[in-house]
């Protein structure tokens, strides 16, 4: 683990490089507060610090506060060195961010076992961290495809109409379904039939723009959010992610599968009328079976009768 190791004096500095160099820390020196500052500013810093109290240009405490400011969120363990032993500052150093502090002439023993108090803390913290993240993907992410998931598309689809109405764009909503899925999993197997799903995804995503949505909205249906200039390029990204699919058999093992979807889409723009939601998704599921009953494999844009 790396360890920051700040001190103004050399004859300190040298002896706490060796031995924390002993006890296995990957140590990076620092003369002064500032050039600790400056440590702690690149990027992937370390997380645990070892900083004297009374140092030129900046003092430890200031580094405490300026790194824990800089990340509160995820905050480095600082064990504080200092000769002074009153209560106030003991007060003031830990209430300024330190997680620990030692007085000077201090034991090595001592050193030693706070410090791994303080790495356990940051391994702790790390994979809390990560644990938050799984959860987080884990939380809007479909597990299959990897795709968006109902709720996080549903939800980013009102934050959608409200970007493209300041924008004054058009934003196309489009319902794309895979046609007869049911019989290719009654053909091939359920587990063939999310290899399908899954390539599919992967021709859809491929066929998008970088700030294009693609969720799964159910099973084998999935939601597409585009903002567009006007409908009729809405229509033709649609018209890429029917071709993308169908352009190639899909191969799962030795099998070479011909796959296709068709897409109901409708669009929301500031000035024409209609932007509920729920009303939206209607309309884009009415097209969606247009394009059904006219042979599937295409898409079919929603009109008003
Ligand atoms: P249509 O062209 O009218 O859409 O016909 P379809 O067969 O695609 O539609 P239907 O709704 O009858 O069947 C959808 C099938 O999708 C049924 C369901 O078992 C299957 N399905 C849904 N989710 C998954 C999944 O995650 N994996 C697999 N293998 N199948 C799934
Ligand atoms: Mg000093
Ligand atoms: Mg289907
Ligand atoms: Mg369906």
């Amino acid at each position: 683990m790396k360890l920051l190791v700040a001190d103004d004096s050399k004859v300190s500095r040298m002896m706490l490089s060796a031995i924390t160099k002993q006890w296995g820390y990957d140590v990076i020196l620092a003369e002064d507060g500032e050039q600790a500052w400056q440590i702690m500013q690149e990027d992937d810093a370390p997380q645990l610090l070892l900083l004297d109290w009374e140092m030129p240009k900046m003092d430890g405490i200031e580094v405490c506060e300026r790194v824990i400011a800089k990340n509160p969120e995820n905050p480095a363990y600082i064990v504080l060195l200092t000769s002074r032993t009153s209560s106030d500052d003991i007060v003031e150093g830990l209430s300024k961010g330190a997680s620990d502090y030692l007085s000077k002439p201090f034991d090595s023993a001592e050193l030693q076992v706070r410090l791994q108090v303080g790495k356990r803390m940051i391994e702790l913290q790390d994979k809390l961290n990560a644990t938050l993240r799984e959860l987080t993907e884990l939380a809007s992410h479909d597990g299959l495809t990897g795709l968006l998931n109902r709720r996080a598309i549903m939800e980013a689809l009102p934050k959608e109409v409200k970007r493209v109405e300041r924008q004054e764009q058009t934003l196309c909503i489009g319902m794309c379904d895979i046609d007869h899925f049911k019989k290719i999993n009654d053909t091939y197997g359920h587990l063939v039939g999310d290899e399908v799903l899954k390539e599919v995804t992967r021709r859809m995503e491929d066929s998008l723009r970088d700030y294009d949505l693609l969720g799964r909205y159910g099973g084998e249906e999935f939601l597409v959010i585009t903002p567009v200039d006007n409908v009729k390029n809405g229509t033709m990204v649609y018209q890429r992610i029917c071709r993308a699919v169908s352009n190639q058999p899909i191969e799962v093992d030795d099998l070479s599968i011909t796959v296709t979807i068709s897409c109901g889409v409708t669009s929301y723009s500031p000035e024409n009328n209609e932007k509920d939601i729920t009303k939206l998704l209607a309309m884009a599921d009415e097209a969606l079976y247009k394009a059904k009953d006219a042979g599937r494999n295409q898409v079919v844009l929603y009109q008003t009768e």
